[in-house]
């Protein structure tokens, strides 16, 4: 039974929408498209878990917090006898691990140490599961969904399971039964309530509203050689075609994220859309979709 399913953090649409309207530097580019590599490889996990039998609870993406300290667990697991914490890793390509490290072998570049994370994860949900006075079986792995990956030196005893092991880990699941009761769907409940949506680990680059392409962009191709005609919003560069209230719902969202200091108004949709529409439709679609608050003169809307 799925509690909690996996969306993209506000992080990555937040990256995901900068990336089209301003230039990232290298170090924020490699940043964002580990995120977006990231969720794709959480995602693909996602499918296969869905061939999961027996009863259990499945809690995806989750914060929680234990005596000031963050964590986050990718995937996390409730079955009758044990918990199991996965951490979902999409790494691609050929890396070796040495001294507890590991290293891509192309590029020699280091990646965070999966085990210190996942150990840290783990202790940190074992007391968290303390402080609920709850006592259960805690098992931690890494999991490598991408086929395109080979790990050299790792020893046999790290929690690490491999492309090629996925499937065997999620049938040897199966094979085990498990049948949950009232203790482990208070536990897991608890868990969900406890989950935190403020990230502290979040980290964006600098932008402002005047520095920030305006303008819709398309949905297939992101470029902003957009037109429109009627109510059908043409991209002149893939051909792509959506509707023009849902590319200004779609458009007002970014900005809902990228400005949440700021209010959403007729004219402040209007500016960052940048379209050849006019006022009154703009006043109309969000007044559709969104809930009116204030008066004539200074109304606003609110999701
Ligand atoms: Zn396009």
């Amino acid at each position: 039974m799925l509690l909690k399913s996996r969306l993209e953090s506000n992080e990555l649409l937040a990256l995901r929408y900068l990336s089209r309207r301003m230039e990232l530097t290298e170090k924020e580019k490699y940043h964002y498209l580990n995120l977006e590599k990231g969720y794709e490889g959480e995602l693909q996990f996602d499918l296969l878990a869905k061939s999961l039998k027996e009863e259990r609870y499945i809690i995806n993406d989750l914060l929680l917090e234990v005596n000031n300290n963050f964590f986050q667990i990718d995937c996390l697991m409730i079955s009758q006898g044990v918990i199991h914490i996965l951490d979902i890793k999409n790494y691609h390509g050929d890396c070796y691990f040495e001294a507890n490290k590991l290293y891509s072998v192309a590029t020699k570049r280091e990646y965070k140490n999966p085990i210190d994370q996942l150990n840290r994860s783990a202790n940190l949900f074992r007391q968290f599961l303390q402080n609920l006075r709850q006592n259960f079986l805690v098992e931690a792995s890494v999991i490598f969904i991408n086929p395109e990956f080979t790990l050299y030196h790792a020893s046999m005893d790290k929690p690490f399971i491999f492309p090629t092991q996925v499937n065997r880990f999620l049938e040897d699941l199966n094979k085990t039964p498990s049948k949950l009761n009232e203790s482990h769907k208070k536990l897991a409940q608890s868990i969900v309530s406890l989950h935190k949506t403020e990230n502290p680990f979040t980290s964006l680059p600098k932008y402002n509203y005047e520095q920030l392409h305006k303008g819709i962009y398309c949905n297939t191709c992101k470029s902003f050689k957009v037109y429109k005609k009627n109510n059908i919003l043409l991209c002149s560069n893939c051909g792509g075609k959506e509707k023009i209230e849902t590319a200004i719902l779609r458009s007002a969202r970014e900005f809902m994220l990228l400005f949440p200091e700021q209010k959403v108004t007729t004219q402040s949709i209007y500016d960052w859309c940048n379209l050849d529409v006019s006022k009154r439709t703009i006043c109309r679609i969000l007044k559709k979709n969104y809930t009116t608050i204030g008066s004539t003169n200074n109304t606003y809307y609110q999701c």
